[in-house]
């Protein structure tokens, strides 16, 4: 099969599924699936045999694999040994949602007109069943592919059994290569494949400098204030107004990015302005887009997410705090190491103040894919045939846990062809998503994947 010619035939196959896809992403958003919430248990349970059977209703073989959190479930459509596997990865667990501040019940999927509104619909129920569609399609076409699936119920809380879920599982997940759909585009125009995530580092910085709050007139100048220790702490630690972090060695393993990655970055239709409008910033460390993408996708951070200690009423209250926590991450990038990371920053530290406790907190290793070769070509000419538009190749600057596990157990090219885009509310309130990017999804994975059955 030539799918590559045959885009009628793959249109039209897309169009006929049209009903069938909007009944089953309702049935799929309808389950509040929301992994944060532990009283929502039984969703999630429903959400996984609701999983089995739609692989199963379209042909493939599926179970729920158990771990020690929520469970996983596989699938496969399977051509024959002989021919290479790609993995698809996503998730069906969801963010929380408070209904009062939607325009309509977030679990309760509305269609409006081409938009399907709810909890879920973009973040990731309706990519992952659009990748269903295409493998369904690619398998009855006789396509020499196996597609695998591995869909996740634990993913936005991190993906705490997932790792053990590879080892405890890895020659049912043999794979040639992994798709992840679970990533956005920067705007509708332009397709993105990003293939760099960045890595995290947590911790706390606590400072304890008596047993309790005492009053500034009485002891102000001969007690320690450790609000104001952990100010000039932090202050050493990074420069406040470009970000400069100044932690010695904290750059040493930092990837340098090429030109080609920079005008990629910009060619992606990125802008400082639309950014800031999106995410309501009054002000940025810089208006250039260049500089500007490199900052948020591949450039390491130092973040200082709140201070507490004191006394935060209204008005002013004459203390001298006794103790005082800051709470910081470190957004890091291919290829700094969170380990090598915390050392230089506990050691500087200790230098700088020796009474502060540093408590490590959650730990995410960056990720750098390619976007050159086989796969990472596959991957844009799949994008163009679906989207009429040339792909632009760019970073992300959050994490995904799941992708570092999978590329340290599976040890295979893992390329991400995401349909979301800024307007379909990932994470937030209205969340949507819409047939276009669900249409253009099926026929883009059915080309990728006949374009993966040639890669030998
Ligand atoms: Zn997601």
């Amino acid at each position: 099969m030539n799918v590559e010619c045959d885009l009628d035939k793959v249109s039209a196959y897309a169009d006929s599924q049209r009903g069938e896809y909007e009944n089953n992403l309702k049935k799929l958003v309808d389950l509040a699936g929301v992994s944060m919430e532990p009283d929502r248990k039984s969703e999630i349970l429903k959400t996984a045999a609701m999983a089995v059977q739609l692989l199963e209703s379209h042909g493939a073989t599926a179970k729920v694999v158990e771990t020690a959190g929520y469970p996983v479930v596989i699938g496969e459509f399977h051509s024959g040994s002989e021919n290479p596997t790609v993995t698809v990865y996503n998730h069906l667990d969801v963010q929380p949602a408070d209904g009062a501040e939607w325009q309509s019940p977030p679990f309760e999927m509305k269609i409006v007109g081409d938009t399907y509104l709810g909890r879920g619909t973009t973040d990731d129920k309706g990519p992952a069943l659009a990748v269903l569609y295409a493998a369904a399609y690619a398998h009855k076409n006789g396509l020499p592919i196996n597609v695998k699936f591995i869909w996740e119920l634990e993913e936005e809380i991190g993906s705490p059994s997932f790792a053990q879920f590879l080892l405890d599982n890895e020659s049912a997940l043999k794979t040639n290569s992994v798709v992840i759909s679970d990533t956005i585009w920067v705007s509708r125009e332009r397709p993105a494949i990003p293939y760099g995530l960045r890595g995290l580092q947590g911790c706390l910085f606590k400072l304890k400098t008596g047993a309790k709050d005492v009053h500034s007139g009485l002891t102000g100048g001969l007690a320690r204030n450790p609000i104001a220790e952990l100010c000039d702490l932090i202050a050493a630690c990074f420069d406040a107004k470009s970000g400069e972090v100044k932690i010695p060695g904290f750059y040493d393993d930092v990837r340098a990015i090429n030109e080609a990655e920079l005008n990629n970055f910009v060619a992606s239709g990125f802008d400082v302005g639309s950014f800031k409008k999106a995410h309501e910033l009054l002000s940025t460390r810089t208006e250039d887009a260049r500089d500007a993408s490199a900052r948020i996708w591949a450039r390491p951070t130092f973040e200082v997410h709140g201070i507490t200690g004191g006394y935060s009423g209204p008005g002013v209250k004459t203390i001298v705090p006794h103790q005082a926590e800051a709470k910081i991450s470190m957004r890091l990038v291919p290829d700094q190491d969170p380990d090598k990371i915390i050392a230089a920053l506990e050691k500087f530290v200790k230098a700088h103040n020796k009474d502060v406790e540093i408590v490590k907190e959650g730990t995410l290793k960056p990720f750098l894919g390619e976007f050159t070769g086989p796969y990472a070509e596959a991957a844009s000419a799949a994008m163009k045939t679906a989207f009429k538009a040339d792909a632009a190749f760019t970073r992300e600057g959050g994490s995904i846990g799941a992708v570092v596990s999978m590329q340290e157990t599976l040890k295979v090219p893992i390329v991400f062809l995401g349909l979301s885009l800024p307007e379909h509310g990932y994470h937030a309130i209205n969340e949507n998503f819409d047939w276009q990017q669900a249409r253009g999804g099926i026929i883009m994975f059915i080309d990728y994947f006949a374009r993966l059955a040639k890669i030998k």
